[in-house]
């Protein structure tokens, strides 16, 4: 959602500086598998000389026929994390949205509806304040448009965890929901859409994860209800359409609810939901990203990198390649514009190919990368694109943004502060959001739910290891029951052991991703070494009758290396070594060389030593960083 207005609105104002059930499900989900910068001007003070760029056209883009049909995602309860970093980040914030009172999140849709409604007021975006004014930009902006996402993300715990109070915590709430729908809710929201989708996406994984025999019949009525008060079709982020409302009534993202519509439609919830779909695609759009143009500039990042999944779910349940077109190239212009983490989208826009303004961003702003609302969408549409072209370049990314971003997020906290922006200036600060209860606390406990469904993929023939955390994954291969165990300190160290546990030996494949960056790369069977082609940038593939006990050894040689900002300035460099983004922890520029910062030296407890012409300086990944000032990006001489 929006927190940085395109003009006119005060900013923040302190901040500176084997579950064969799943695997039916995911079948019946795939039922079409076999077809195959307006720029930030005001704010960054830029010039409008990049216009030009704007209709720059990308290159052609192939289209090669799939041949094969998408992989299919593991069961939550499939893949069991051992590294403490993912799951106390799922345990810290579903212990919040557990302990959340249900008067109090009910309130702002019962006094929407103009129902009784007693409780505590959570306080921030959640509440419902029928004079709230945009200006003031905190309590009351968006009422209780994260209870979806909540919802949502206690279904995916429920599936992880199996816990009983968990599950009558969502049956409990849903019912209360269902209780509360009024057509109030959405005439009086600034984001019916928005609330809508949420509310959607919380009540189709009620459906799947939580077996709530009520959650489709209280979708339909979800349904009756926001139709009734949401625009027509998609309707692009500020373009007025409700007449009489002022600005900040045109911020709703109407052009993402198709991709859960067209989940909930697989789902059994009624042909209405395909149309829907349908209907708010927003094709304008994906036309032109389908044509190859960047149709990016200017636009509100999130909700556009999100309404991307939309359009993978159109082309999974439609089979239109376009919208595949589209999804792939948008992720293209994405991946072009981002930064050395991975994360995209200063002030929360999107940017001109070729332009300045991401660079500009590391002076003019310190809302770099919405944070964990952008890596739901960026997983997301990254799961989709790896799963139907089973390309490891989506897995590359996904590593990137998971160890350089949403992963060193600080915890959600029990008042509602939450993470909300990366902090890429030259003067970079981890700090909580002045906001309470942001959309940023919606998607912070889905995406740490998600990372076990990131990890691992399977098609008929084997698995794909896609992400490197310790874990283990179990599940059925041809009748026999298989778990996989993945050990490793990664991604401090590159070395990566796993070990099958089979009731009998079973031929299958065993794919590993090699990322674009693990130049000698190696694969070993037993300590030996495979003949099998270890090829940065693909899935090394292990087919063979696998045994009780057999290991794999996987080396990835963690070199360091240096990525600029962008092609116009070389000198502004990022530090990476494997996966991993080093910050250096400083409070000002350091006079330093490439070969100073490459010759980076570990020394210990993830730090990492450079020689400067100013002294010794540290470097540590995100998720190390506590509240001192670093720099992500050093500008380096000779
Ligand atoms: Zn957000």
């Amino acid at each position: 959602m929006r927190a940085v207005s395109p003009g006119g609105i005060p900013r923040e104002p302190s901040r500176q500086p084997t579950d064969e059930s799943r695997e039916s499900l995911v079948t019946e989900l795939m039922p079409d598998r076999e077809s195959t910068r307006r720029t930030f001007l005001k704010s960054a003070g830029l010039s409008l000389a990049g216009a030009a760029i704007f209709s720059r056209r990308l290159h052609a883009i192939d289209s090669p026929a799939l041949s094969a049909p998408p992989l299919d995602e593991f069961g939550y309860d499939q893949v069991v994390l051992s590294s403490e970093r993912h799951e106390a980040q799922l345990e810290q914030s579903v212990s919040v949205l557990m302990d959340l009172n249900e008067d109090s999140l009910l309130k702002p849709m019962r006094q929407m509806g103009g129902q009784p409604a007693g409780g505590e007021d959570l306080g921030g975006w959640y509440v419902y304040e029928p004079n709230y004014d945009y200006h003031t930009f905190d309590a009351g902006f968006a009422p209780a448009s994260t209870f979806g996402q909540w919802i949502s993300a206690l279904a995916r715990a429920y599936a992880i965890t199996k816990s009983d109070q968990v599950r009558q915590k969502v049956l409990r709430l849903n019912r209360l929901y269902g209780e509360a729908i009024s057509d109030g809710f959405y005439e009086k929201s600034r984001f019916p859409a928005y609330s809508y989708d949420k509310l959607t996406c919380g009540l189709i994984d009620s459906h799947r994860w939580v077996g709530d025999p009520d959650a489709l019949s209280i979708l339909n009525r979800t349904t009756d209800a926001a139709l009734r008060h949401m625009p027509e079709r998609a309707v692009e982020h500020g373009q007025s359409w409700r007449p009489g409302t002022d600005v900040s009534y045109t911020w709703d993202e109407s052009y993402t609810v198709p991709e859960n519509q067209f989940i909930a439609y697989k789902l059994g919830a009624g042909e209405r939901y395909k149309e829907l779909g349908v209907r708010y695609l927003n094709d304008k759009f994906l036309d032109q990203l389908a044509a190859g143009e960047n149709d990016f500039a200017g636009k509100h990042a999130y909700s556009h990198v999100n309404s991307l999944s939309s359009a993978m779910q159109a082309y999974l349940t439609l089979g239109n390649e376009k919208y595949l077109r589209a999804a792939k190239n948008g992720f293209d212009i994405l991946l072009a514009q981002s930064y050395v983490t991975g994360g995209w989208g200063p002030d929360e826009q999107l940017r001109a190919t070729g332009s300045s303004d991401v660079f500009a961003s590391l002076s003019s702003t310190h809302a770099s990368f919405e944070t964990p609302c952008g890596s739901y969408a960026h997983f997301k549409l990254t799961r989709y694109l790896m799963r139907v072209t089973r390309d490891s370049r989506y897995g590359d990314s996904m590593e990137r943004l998971m160890y350089n971003t949403v992963l060193g997020a600080k915890p959600l906290q029990t008042d509602g502060h939450a993470f909300y922006y990366s902090d890429y200036n030259f003067a970079g600060r981890k700090i909580y959001s002045d906001h309470r209860w942001p959309c940023c606390s919606g998607t912070l406990p889905q995406v740490a739910a998600d990372y076990r469904i990131n990890a691992y993929f399977r098609d008929a023939q084997g698995v794909f290891v896609n992400l490197y955390l310790p874990s283990t994954l179990r599940w059925n291969q041809d009748g026999a029951e298989v778990s996989l165990a993945q050990r490793s300190s990664y991604p401090l160290d590159g070395a990566i052991e796993f070990e099958f546990k089979l009731a009998r030996p079973t031929e299958m494949a065993a794919n590993f991703r090699i990322p674009a960056w693990a130049e000698g790369a190696s694969l070993c069977i037993h300590d030996k070494p495979v003949k099998a082609a270890v090829v940065p940038g693909t899935f090394a593939s292990l087919r063979r009758k696998w045994r009780n006990g057999d290991r794999v050894q996987l080396e990835l040689p963690m070199k360091m290396r240096l990525e600029a900002i962008d092609g116009r300035n070389p000198d502004i460099v990022g530090l990476v070594r494997g996966p991993l983004v080093l910050f250096p922890i400083t409070k000002s520029q350091p006079t330093i060389t490439r070969q100073q910062l490459l010759s980076a030296k570990y020394a210990g407890a993830e730090k990492w030593k450079v020689d400067s012409a100013e002294g010794r300086l540290t470097l540590v990944p995100f998720t190390s960083i506590a509240d001192e000032q670093y720099s992500t990006y050093l500008k380096v001489s000779g």
